[in-house]
């Protein structure tokens, strides 16, 4: 979670840097236009604003509202240009300073009749606030504004202006349930999207296991489409990605995967794991007698032997060139040998490549069979799983052998002939 809760600081980020340019530009344009306008006259003051701050101040204030903002604008920018990163907060006293300036005009220059323009400006900001920064500052905006209205109608009252609280709550109610209508459409939305961008994520990871939930989106639209494309896609992109086109069997990707799934389970059921690592015996002989067509045929058929020879819940892997690994969840050592030695005996009864060239292989298999206190064993059941394979190539081949303490001080040695 922290990972993702860092990704979506450094987006948030991203977008306070991209839109302090056009905040900038907006603040600067009203500020201009505005006290342009006020200066040549044909801008009168609200009458409320006339009567609490004074004529002369408000053009000052304007100019000082106006470069405030572009000052806290800025701050912010260079802030975040170093930092790259923004919390919660930050976005918030963005979105908080947004508000301030748009209520602050209002009061300045609307009339009291005209203060749901306000709401209006909101509205869009609202808007641009769920999109990018999501729903929780966006309804803290939006009830934010709902005060800010009733407070600017209140002050109105104050100064003697007379305002129909009637009108007031009526218009405030309209723009509250669409604002909250509007949020719950985009939420849905956003909430939809995120479960897209979850599975990618994770299908770049090579997992698949999750699909998009088609039926329960009431009025399928364009994120239902990619849905629904991304289901359709998944079993191909899954056996692409986890699979050896050579031997059928899971790559190493796929066995990377299947193993942490297995670990995790057999930590929550509280059950054995076994680990059988598989090396065919002199198969480069294979490749320099026969050729690399038929060594490539051969790895075809082995991976084809082991799967029949395994249960379904076994998952065999192609680990490596002439290399297996069949991970048996729920499986204590004694059925791990049996499944070992059920393999060895296959082969010594299996010709490859029929009806020529016949060749004939043996196996070296090195068994390991373990509780799994945590998924940090992994590491630890491999290198135990390729000690025992390496005592069973030592030991003259075409054998299992099962990993016990003490395996690695058998003076089998680490020199001499492989
Ligand atoms: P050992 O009993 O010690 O395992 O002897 P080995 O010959 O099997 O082992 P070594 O590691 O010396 O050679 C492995 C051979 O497997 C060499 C390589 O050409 C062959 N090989 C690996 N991957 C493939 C493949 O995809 N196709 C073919 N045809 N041969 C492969
Ligand atoms: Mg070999
Ligand atoms: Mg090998």
């Amino acid at each position: 979670m922290e990972t993702e809760r860092s990704r979506t600081e450094v987006a948030t980020a991203d977008i306070l840097i991209w839109q302090t340019g056009y905040r900038l530009a907006l603040a600067v344009l009203t500020g201009i236009v505005t006290i342009a306008l006020r200066v040549s006259g044909s801008l009168p003051l609200s009458p409320v604003a006339d009567v609490a701050l004074g004529r002369d101040q408000v053009d000052w204030m304007l100019a000082a509202v106006t470069a405030l903002y572009a000052g806290l604008v800025l701050g912010i920018r260079a802030f975040m240009r170093r930092t790259r990163r923004a919390d919660r907060t930050l976005s918030t006293l963005m979105v908080a300073a947004d508000l301030t300036v748009v209520f602050w005009l209002v009061f300045l220059l609307a009339q009291p009749d005209d203060y749901y323009f306000g709401l209006f400006l909101a509205f869009v900001s609202l808007q641009l606030t769920h999109v990018y920064f999501g729903r929780s500052p966006a309804l803290l905006m939006l009830a934010a504004t709902a005060v800010s209205y009733l407070l600017l109608n209140d002050i109105a009252e104050g100064y003697g202006s007379p305002v129909s609280w009637g009108r007031v709550l009526v218009t405030l109610s309209i723009f509250s349930t669409g604002a909250l209508l509007l949020t719950r459409v985009q939420s849905n939305l956003q909430g939809r999207l995120a479960t897209l961008v979850s599975m990618f994520r994770k299908a770049e990871e090579g997992d698949f296991s999750e699909s998009y939930d088609v039926a329960a989106d009431e009025r399928p639209d364009a994120i239902t489409s990619v849905g629904r494309a991304y289901n359709r896609m998944r079993t191909q992109l899954a056996s692409i990605v986890l699979t050896d086109p050579l031997s059928g069997c899971y790559n190493r990707r796929g066995f990377e995967q299947q193993f942490r799934r297995e670990l995790a389970r057999a930590v929550r059921a509280n059950t054995d794991v076994a680990l059988l690592a598989i090396d065919l015996d002199h198969f480069k002989v294979v490749n320099d007698t026969h050729g690399h067509l038929v060594g490539d045929r051969v790895i075809t058929e082995v991976g084809e032997l082991l799967r029949a020879n395994a249960r379904t819940d076994d998952v065999v892997a192609r680990t490596g060139g002439e290399e297996f690994m069949i991970l048996a969840p729920s499986t204590s050592m004694d059925g791990a040998q049996h499944l070992a030695l059920r393999i060895v005996e296959a082969f010594r009864r299996r010709a490859f490549v029929e009806p020529s060239p016949r060749v004939m292989l043996t196996v070296s298999i090195g068994v390991v069979a373990d509780a799994v206190p945590n998924d940090d064993i992994a590491e630890d059941l491999r290198a135990r799983a390729d000690e025992a394979l390496y005592a069973a190539k030592r030991s003259g081949r075409n054998r299992v052998v099962l990993w016990s303490r003490g395996l690695d001080t058998l003076k089998l040695g680490r020199s001499g002939p492989k």
